[in-house]
């Protein structure tokens, strides 16, 4: 008898376009959310959509609170949780880059209200997932909650975002290839459990960032539709599998040794990227998609190098004969790889 089950939660409403921001309102109404609305923000995006998110949901009526976050970090949640005792919100509402939304979604899922995700650039996946972490201390405070009940990405405030953090967003959903591929060995040697569905569509939404990277320009807004749609896509790839494997393998491994070993260096997505080229090549060899990856990466103007990422080689290497470490998720690093190893796949690969 066939007894399996699975849940997938999807964000509900996904508004994308030029000027939504003004359609938060209406958004939030669909969704039959009431109570107070908690808004977390951080000090620019407070300005560049805070704010008027804020009047948004006031014209409807209500009288949203606003809590201000400075840095992506445990204690930070914390606070939030302490507001959100006080102020008893019926739903969250994260806007700004990566750190507001994670901040957000951990303490919604803390206080088990629902969230709504207004990103102010397309810098990660984490805007769509339900997936979020923070450091804290030597180690990572992670949380695998719902996905966001409402994703509100506004292209036209989203292509006015310094463009480092559109390329990283970019680099972060090329990287799905060798996430796809670290997954599918996971599958066939330790039986993992693979989505079929979920591990094509992922690789997809990488593969159409990869054949557009020469159309992705600064300061075209055509261009944070594109990246933000692909969020969206490899974030449901996410919701299909129920985990982040499709979109997380070695090379996110790698980006999170790097937050330990040289915090705040370089964002996430970019090194995720360098990361994804010296995967790719550990994957397949000399002759392997890490050159596909290397000059879309290029092409976007994202970093393919330790110099470009700010970071020094000994701290690559590091990075990368230490990541298995980080968590119970097999990759081809195995049981890790040695130094040798590491400094070859860092310099076949132009990292090093
Ligand atoms: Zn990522």
């Amino acid at each position: 008898m066939f007894e399996k089950s699975t849940w997938i939660r999807l964000p509900r409403n996904v508004l994308v376009g030029h000027g939504v921001l003004d359609q938060t309102g209406e958004a939030v109404s669909e969704l039959h959310l009431s109570g107070t609305p908690l808004i977390v923000t951080s000090p620019t995006p407070k300005e560049v959509a805070g704010d008027r998110v804020v009047n948004e949901l006031s014209e409807r009526g209500e009288t949203p609170e606003t809590v201000v976050v400075k840095r992506a970090s445990f204690e930070e949640i914390e606070r939030v949780i302490e507001v959100a005792r006080g102020v008893k919100p019926g739903y969250l509402v994260g806007v700004g880059g990566g750190k507001a939304i994670d901040i957000a979604k951990m303490a919604a899922a803390d206080q088990k209200l629902g969230f709504v995700s207004v990103p102010t650039a397309a810098s990660h996946d984490g805007i769509v997932s339900g997936r979020g972490s923070v450091p804290d201390g030597g180690t990572r405070h992670s949380v695998a909650a719902d996905p966001p009940l409402a994703v509100i990405a506004d292209t036209e405030v989203l292509a006015d975002a310094p463009w480092r953090l559109t390329t990283a967003g970019c680099a972060d959903i090329i990287s799905n290839y060798t996430a796809v591929r670290d997954w599918q060995l996971a599958h066939r040697l330790q039986n993992v459990e693979y989505s079929e569905y979920s591990g094509a569509l992922s690789r997809m939404t990488a593969e159409m960032l990869v054949e557009n990277a020469d159309s992705l320009k600064k300061g075209l807004e055509e261009s944070a539709w594109v990246v933000v749609k692909a969020l969206v896509s490899s974030g449901v790839a996410m919701s299909i599998a129920g985990s982040s494997r499709p979109a997380s393998g070695a090379e996110h491994l790698f980006s999170h040794q790097l937050d330990r070993l040289a915090p705040g260096e370089a964002l996430h997505g970019h090194q995720v990227g360098v990361g994804s080229i010296m995967t790719a090549y550990l994957q397949e060899g000399e002759y392997g998609e890490w050159q596909n990856i290397q000059s879309a990466l290029d092409t976007i103007g994202a970093p393919t190098t330790a110099t470009a990422l700010g970071i020094d080689g000994e701290t690559i290497l590091e990075a990368l004969t230490t990541a298995h470490e980080i968590r119970d998720r097999y990759t081809i690093l195995g049981d890790g790889i040695d130094r040798d190893a590491a400094r070859e796949a860092a310099t076949v690969t132009g990292v090093l």
